[in-house]
Parts: structure tokens; C-alpha cells; sequence
């Protein structure tokens, strides 16, 4: 540190290029960082230059299932591997820090970047996070705990601003994060764009200082996410460490203006630098000396294999699945030989291509009757196709084989950078479906979203196999488990509700306004459908199996808080159950999962299931302490195959002193935190943003905004889409890169531009559209 210049400590606030941090000439180590989360989108030099441009051009990786579907398999082992692979292919590029995992809560199914996240429940998600970093850190490779917070809407990302009361927001918005931090230290963590009541989450005090480092402990490095530094002075003094992407000098000038001045933002540089050296010793270049000498990608393609098909939710079947060896089948849908098994944004991995479902299960020895029925081609909705695909279902009708029906959300539907209006599947499926319902045909439905879809055609197929978006081993997938030679285990981690109209932020989401109450308060996913009795499609933790299982001999421990039981498999083929512990307290409004465990049973087998319980369960918010306080009372204590298929249950009275036991692996805590009441107080009143207006934007205001009510901005604006759209030609507009780049350009604060175009939107040209907006 003491051989920095002032310059330099300056410039080591802010990143170099898009995936690095400053190295002062040598003089200190620094670090390099790719995206995550579900493998690596490692851009070389001519690709970084088009990391806007074009976001799917990066070196070739293993593409593994996707975070929601990962959750599917409640399998903690199988998210440390997951780490463990990625980090593994980390070393092999030279990547430091993985930008991964993301562990936002999904409150509607509709935000476009949920196939990225793991739950609508936070002890889930947490845990399933906390697993992934320790699997990927034990290699010596960082993570970066992603996007810190209440970030779950892709509308207006940049600017909207999530109000959320207190209890809300400790109990499930900031806990998968705390149990992530707690349980694994992540290297970083990476801060979101949006405000969390009224304020940028990146500029919030109250979230970096007071609650992640404080009341968590958290020791690694705050970074922006990619162009969320609004204010440089003003994020440092927060308690960011890193801003990223390079902004050209910009951040280095707004900090030299106030440095000499501003003895805060003095104190909290050199903290913020000498966290960042730290991060660079930490996780840079040693770690590469055990490093495998290329990436053994059989052998992770082998493991995303095994990850898909542990997490695949088989919804129905009424034992027309598995298939019959060898059998006729007639498969019909484009996704069955285009496979869609990631979705669009930062996170798309560049894979080799792999066998599609078509020929995998071809591969397998059945004789298949194919028609494509509909494009997958992004934009195209025209009925190309549908006629064949109806005559091969009348054959199929006739001939007794079973049509396989494979359907989901095509390219278009889920990415970065804009959310979904419906949960309906595409009308060109829906419109050919139905049409091969009426026909009688047996009907097998194969499934693909990131998201809940409304299988609304359950009654009507004999079986639904729901593959998520589950990387690049996907059309093997479906084979193994469609033919038997894999059991399906996985189970939801989220509702799949009826329609977008009974979820709890129903119109209170993604709407044009900044301002986003979460009116639903922690009545979030199935918390809300079950204290108000909403029926469902499909509940949380569902799933079924080619075989059965039986729950016995409940006991529960409330020293060690364990619970534990039998699980036996009742079936003739060998399974695994995720089996579920559920708590509700006498009087509480729902209950909560406070506990999991998968286990492998072999036919006729029984095993002991030991699930630890959460720290938190027999604990509650308490507004007053500012934290988790133990409480008194009648719980009822469940453990079950969903939240609605709850199998034993006892009711037991904790005692105050009982209650504060904690678990044996506890999570690390920060003894004696004293709450800084003053910065609560004010982070929750006043939470309201008030939008500007001609004559008062600032460089924190968006195009777009400023269009609305300018029309020199509005021409200017037009001018740069159409260069954007140029420089993307051949490309739909329906396209998620097109999408994603739109949406940066009209709805990032001005500030950010800079940074994301590394300085080519110039300082000088924001304070000139500054002005002429407000003129
Ligand atoms: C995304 C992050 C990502 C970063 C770098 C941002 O737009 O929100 O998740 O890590 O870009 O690509």
C-alpha cells in the first residue's frame, strides 16, 4: 500500500478492462473474474471488446443445469461439486473469481433472471449457495455471492426501487445471503443495481457496513455490479471496494474532488484498498499450481449429466413412464432436437454441441417418429410444421405408441435484462398441444423453463417430465430418465402456481414505475399459498418418482435440534427422496422449511434420516433487537415429501432457554452486535423514491426517463439505438443479447453508461444530455 500514489489508490478503487483489477503497474497482485453461475463465460480480448455487443462469445465451457434447476435436487453434495467442476475449469483459464452464485429470492415467477437464482425460500437457497462457494473456494478459486439485494425484477433493474419493511426484509430477502456469508465466507460480494427503499443498494450504508460486515461478519470485497456505481464517493463511503467495469478515469475524478476535503472517503479508500490487495493475495495465481493442465471435459460433462438428471421433477405419471425398452415412440416439438437448456445474459456459456433428446433417445434403441411442429427459431411463430406433427400424432393415435410432447420457453422468453408478462407457454405450442389432445393421443409431456410455467394440460397427458433449463447434457438427460435408466428425484424449490394473477406481488411487480412495494410482506412463494389456502399446481418440494416411499418413527431432539426418521423405499426400483422438515410455531401464519435431506434407497431399503435443524427455527425477527431472538411456544414440527404432503408430525413446547440452543453447526455469528439504531430507523422511513424531472435530472436518471420529457434527448437516444441495432444487424429484435443491450442503454442512470462502455460514452457527452434534458 504505502508504494501507491494517491493516483493510484485512487484507480485501485476501479477495475481494469472488464474482468480485472488494477495492478498499480505491478506494484501489487491483482485479480481476474468471468461469470458464473453455471459455468464459465470466460471472454478472450477481441470477445471482451464485445461484452455488450455480444454476450454469448466466450471460450468453450461446460455448460452445468442452471441454479433453479441445481435447487431441484436438494443435494448439498451435488452443489459443492458443482462449485468444485467449475472451479476446476477456473483454474485451467486463469479466472480468480467466479462471478457466482446468485441467490436472490424469487417473489414472482415472472423475473426474467430466475433460472439464475435457486428459491422462493431463503433457508434453501442460503444453504444450496453456501455449499456451491465452499465447493469452488476449496480449490482456491473466489466467488462473488450475487446481487445483493432485493434485486428480483429484470424491469427497470437499474433504477427501480424495492421498498421493504424491516422484518420482510431481514427474514427473507437478506437470509439466503447471510447464511451464504456465514457458511462460507465468499470472496466477494457483489452489490446490485437496484435501490433497496429509496436508496442504490450500492450507496446503502445501512446493507455494506451495518448489516454485511457488522451484524454478519463478512470479510472479502464488496464489488459493484457491472456499471451500479452510482457515486463513486458516495458507494466507497458505504462500503464498496470495487467498482466494476473500467469507467475510463471517471471514478478516479469524482474521488479526487472530495479527497482532500473528505477525510471519510480518505479513511474508507485505504480500507477498501487494502481489501482488495488482500482478495488479490488471497485468490490469485497460487492456486493455479495444483491446477489440472487442460479441462477434462468428459468428465464434467459427465457430472452435468448427473446433476440434470438428479434434478429433473417428474409431475405426473400414471405409469406410462418409464418407456418401454426399445419401444415406438412418436416424438413431437422442435425442443426435442434443439435443446434449450440455459438461458440469455451474462450468464450464457459457450458449449460444444452435444446429442439433442431426439438422438439420445434414438441412441437408446427406440424407433422414433419425429415432427419438429413448431420453430424454435427466436420471433417465429408462423404454424411451419404443425400439419405433419398432426398427422404423426393421428398415426401415433392408431398405432397406440405415445407421443412425446416436448414444449417450454424458446430463447426469447427468459434472460438478463427483461422479465416475462405471463406464465404461459408459447401459443404456437399451446395451439398444436391441444390440437394432439383431441386426437386421443397418450401424451407425454416434456418440459423446459428456468421458471414456472402453467402446465395447464396436466389433466390431459399421462405424464410430465419437467427438465428445467439443466446445461448442456440435456437431451441425454431426458433420455436416461424418460427410459428408466435414471429414476427422477428432483423436486421444486419454488410454487408452480395456476397463473401469474394468484402469486403475491400480483400487480405489484415489474410496472413502469421505480417505486416497488412489496406490499406481500413475507408472504412470499408458498409461505402466502399456505396461510391463505391458494391452490396450486404444484407445490413447494413436489416431485414425484418411478418409485415410493414411506415416512416412520419420528424423533425429535431439541438440545442437538435434530429431527430425525425412516425412509423406506416401497418400489421395485432403486430412488432418492428429498425429504422435507417444516416448522410452524402455534399461531404463525405458515410454515417453514427448516430443514433437508436426500437420500439413495435401494428397493426394500430403509435408512435413518438425520436433518439438522436451521438455526433459525425456533427463533423470530424481532424489530426492537434489530435480529433473530429465540421464542417461546408450541411448535409443530413436520417432516413430509412437499410442504403439502407433510407424512409425521409432532407437537412440541420449547422453553426460552431451549430455544436458544443452537444447532451444532451453527453458522459463525458476530458476538455482542450492537445495532446502530439511527441508520435502521432511517433506512426504513422515507423509503419512497421521488423520480426527477426536467430541470432537476442528474446522471443518476436514465435515458429513457429523460426522453419522455426531451425531445433533444429523444432524438439523441434514437440515434444511438439505431447505431446499437446496426452493430447487432441479422440479429431479431426478440433476441436476449438485442434485449439486454436495449434495455442498458434506456434504463442505466446515465453514470453507469460510462462505466459499461469503459469511458466510450464520455463524461463529457452524460453532462451534455444532462443538459439538454433539462433544458
Ligand atoms: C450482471 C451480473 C454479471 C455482470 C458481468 C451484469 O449485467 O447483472 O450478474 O456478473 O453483468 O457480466
Amino acid at each position: 500500500m504505502e508504494q501507491l500514489t494517491q493516483e493510484e489508490r485512487m484507480r485501485l478503487f476501479n477495475g481494469v478492462g472488464n474482468w480485472n483489477s488494477f495492478d498499480a503497474g505491478g506494484k501489487i497482485p491483482s485479480f481476474s473474474m468471468s461469470d458464473g453461475p453455471h459455468g464459465l463465460r470466460k471472454q478472450d480480448a477481441v470477445q471482451e471488446t464485445e461484452h455488450y455487443a455480444d454476450l454469448n462469445r466466450s471460450r468453450l465451457a461446460t455448460c452445468f443445469p442452471t441454479s433453479s434447476c441445481m435447487a431441484a435436487t436438494w443435494d448439498k453434495t451435488l452443489l459443492r461439486e458443482l462449485g468444485k467442476s467449475i472451479a476446476e475449469e477456473a483454474q485451467v483459464q486463469e479466472v480468480d473469481v467466479v462471478l457466482g452464485p446468485g441467490t436472490n429470492i424469487k417473489r414472482s415467477p415472472l423475473c426474467g433472471r430466475n433460472f439464475e437464482y435457486f428459491s422462493e425460500d431463503p433457508y434453501l437457497a442460503g444453504t444450496l449457495a453456501g455449499e456451491y462457494i465452499n465447493g469452488m473456494q476449496a480449490l482456491g478459486i473466489g466467488t462473488s455471492l450475487k446481487h445483493f439485494t432485493c434485486n428480483n425484477q429484470e424491469k427497470r433493474r437499474q433504477t427501480s426501487n424495492s421498498i421493504v419493511n424491516e422484518k420482510t426484509l431481514s427474514e427473507i430477502y437478506l437470509r439466503p445471503f447471510e447464511i451464504a456469508v456465514k457458511k462460507a465466507q465468499p470472496a466477494s460480494i457483489m452489490v446490485s443495481y437496484n435501490k433497496v427503499n429509496g436508496e442504490y443498494a450500492a450507496a446503502s450504508k445501512f446493507l455494506l457496513t451495518e448489516i454485511l460486515r457488522k451484524k454478519w461478519g463478512f470479510k472479502g470485497i464488496v464489488i459493484s455490479d457491472w456499471g451500479a456505481c452510482i457515486g463513486a464517493p458516495k458507494c466507497l463511503k458505504a462500503g464498496m471496494s470495487l467498482a466494476m467495469p473500467d469507467s475510463n478515469g471517471y471514478f478516479s475524478h469524482q474521488l479526487e474532488k472530495v479527497y482532500k476535503d473528505d477525510e471519510e472517503v480518505r479513511s474508507k479508500l485505504e480500507e477498501a484498498n487494502n481489501l482488495v490487495i488482500e482478495a488479490a493475495k488471497k485468490w490469485n495465481g497460487g492456486h493455479r499450481d495444483n491446477a489440472p493442465s487442460q479441462i477434462d471435459f468428459a468428465a464434467h460433462h459427465k457430472a452435468a449429466l448427473r446433476f440434470a438428471t438428479n434434478a429433473a421433477v417428474l409431475f405426473k405419471n400414471d405409469g406410462i413412464l418409464p418407456l418401454k425398452e426399445k419401444s415406438k415412440i412418436t416424438v413431437i416439438g422442435g425442443l426435442a432436437a434443439t435443446m434449450k437448456f440455459q438461458g440469455g445474459g451474462s450468464s450464457h456459456i459457450s458449449t460444444a454441441p452435444y446429442p439433442s433428446a431426439l438422438e439420445s433417445l434414438k441412441s437408446l434403441g427406440y424407433d422414433v417418429d419425429f415432427a419438429e411442429g413448431y420453430s424454435v427459431k427466436i420471433g417465429d411463430v408462423s404454424d411451419r410444421g404443425y400439419q405433419v406433427a398432426i398427422e404423426a400424432a393421428k398415426k401415433a393415435a392408431e398405432e397406440k405408441r405415445p407421443v412425446l410432447f416436448f414444449c417450454g420457453l424458446t430463447e426469447e422468453f427468459e434472460g438478463e435484462g427483461f422479465d416475462r408478462a405471463n406464465i404461459s407457454l408459447p401459443e404456437v405450442q399451446t395451439k398444436l398441444l391441444d390440437k394432439i389432445l383431441e386426437l386421443g393421443a397418450d401424451v407425454i409431456a416434456v418440459t423446459f423453463s428456468g421458471a414456472p410455467i402453467d402446465i395447464y394440460f396436466a389433466d390431459k397427458v399421462r405424464a410430465v417430465l419437467h427438465m428445467y433449463l439443466c446445461g448442456e447434457a440435456c437431451g441425454e438427460a431426458c433420455a436416461e430418465l424418460l427410459s428408466g435408466r435414471v429414476n427422477p428425484s428432483g423436486k421444486i424449490a419454488e410454487t408452480f402456481p395456476f397463473s401469474e394473477k394468484d402469486t403475491p406481488c400480483y400487480g405489484n411487480f415489474g410496472g413502469e414505475d421505480d417505486n416497488i412495494e412489496y406490499k406481500e410482506g413475507s408472504f412470499v412463494g408458498y409461505r402466502y399459498y399456505e396461510a391463505k389456502k391458494v391452490p396450486v399446481r404444484y407445490e413447494f418440494g413436489f416431485g414425484l418418482s418411478y418409485t415410493s416411499f414411506d415416512y416412520s418413527n419420528l424423533e425429535i431432539d431439541l438440545q442437538k435440534k435434530t429431527v430425525s426418521f425412516d425412509v423406506k423405499n416401497t418400489g421395485a426400483v432403486r430412488g432418492s427422496e428429498a425429504s422435507q422438515v417444516y416448522i410452524q410455531k402455534k399461531d404463525a401464519p405458515y410454515p417453514e422449511l427448516r430443514g433437508f435431506e436426500k437420500v439413495m434407497l435401494e428397493p426394500g431399503e430403509t435408512k435413518r434420516v438425520t436433518v439438522i435443524l436451521d438455526e433459525n427455527a425456533f427463533r423470530e425477527y424481532n424489530t426492537e433487537a434489530h435480529n433473530f431472538v429465540p421464542s417461546a411456544g408450541e411448535y409443530k414440527i413436520m417432516a413430509g415429501k412437499s410442504v403439502r404432503n407433510i407424512v409425521l408430525e409432532q407437537t412440541v413446547q420449547v422453553d426460552e432457554k431451549t430455544a436458544a440452543i443452537l444447532p451444532q453447526d451453527t453458522l459463525s455469528s458476530v458476538e455482542n452486535y450492537i445495532p446502530d439504531t439511527a441508520l435502521y430507523n432511517d433506512f426504513f422511513t422515507d423509503c419512497h423514491y421521488e423520480a426527477h424531472h426536467k430541470g432537476t435530472f442528474t446522471s443518476a436518471d436514465t435515458f429513457g426517463d429523460m426522453a419522455k420529457e426531451s425531445f433533444g434527448v429523444r432524438i439523441v437516444l434514437k440515434i444511438i439505438l439505431m447505431i446499437l441495432l446496426f452493430s447487432m444487424r441479422g440479429k431479431s429484435k426478440d433476441d436476449p443479447s438485442v434485449k439486454i443491450a436495449i434495455s442498458a442503454i434506456e434504463e442505466n442512470p446515465l453514470e453507469s453508461l460510462i462505466s459499461i462502455t469503459n469511458g466510450i460514452f464520455s463524461e463529457k457527452l452524460v453532462a451534455w444530455i444532462i443538459k439538454v434534458a433539462n433544458r
